[in-house]
């Protein structure tokens, strides 16, 4: 049966910064995923606050609040069958030196916190992180 999902991805300000915007999409794009919206944005730290808030009692919880909204970012509805799974393994693993071959973070990433991408975990988030940057 099929499961056309869609999942909240963002390029991260490292990689906006570094100009790799339309190589990590170019990437989704060739693991057949169709970015159905996407916009360039720059937040503020208490809307990263609030996009993070699940991290809210880890130690790196304000220098991440603080990295997401330092620059630019890309963020994007992308949509294939098994999106938000998919769109975690064509991310790697969150550390790019553990990130496999092939893997945006290995390709791009520089170390944990400037890894490249976000990418929803479950459906439930998914749908909550599409609404935080899309619901009109
Ligand atoms: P992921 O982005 O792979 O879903 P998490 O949800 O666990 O990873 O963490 C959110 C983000 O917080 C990561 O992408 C990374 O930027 C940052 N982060 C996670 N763990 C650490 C850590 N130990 N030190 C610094 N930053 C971290
Ligand atoms: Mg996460």
């Amino acid at each position: 049966m099929s499961n056309i999902e869609q999942t909240l991805s963002i390029i991260k300000p490292d990689a906006v910064e570094r100009n790799l915007d339309g190589q990590i999409k170019e990437m989704f794009s060739i693991n057949g995923f169709t970015i159905v919206q996407e916009k360039k944005i720059q937040i503020e730290k208490q809307e990263a606050e609030k996009f993070y808030k699940v991290h809210e009692t880890k130690p790196f919880y304000d220098d991440l609040c603080t990295y997401l909204s330092s620059g630019p970012i890309v963020v994007m509805i992308l949509e294939k069958e098994n999106a938000i799974l998919a769109n975690r393994e064509l991310m790697g693993s969150t550390n790019p030196k553990d990130a496999a071959e092939g893997t945006i973070r290995k390709k791009f990433g520089i170390s944990i916190d400037k890894n490249s991408v976000h990418g929803s975990d479950s459906a439930e988030n998914a749908k909550i992180e599409i609404d935080f940057f899309f619901k009109s």
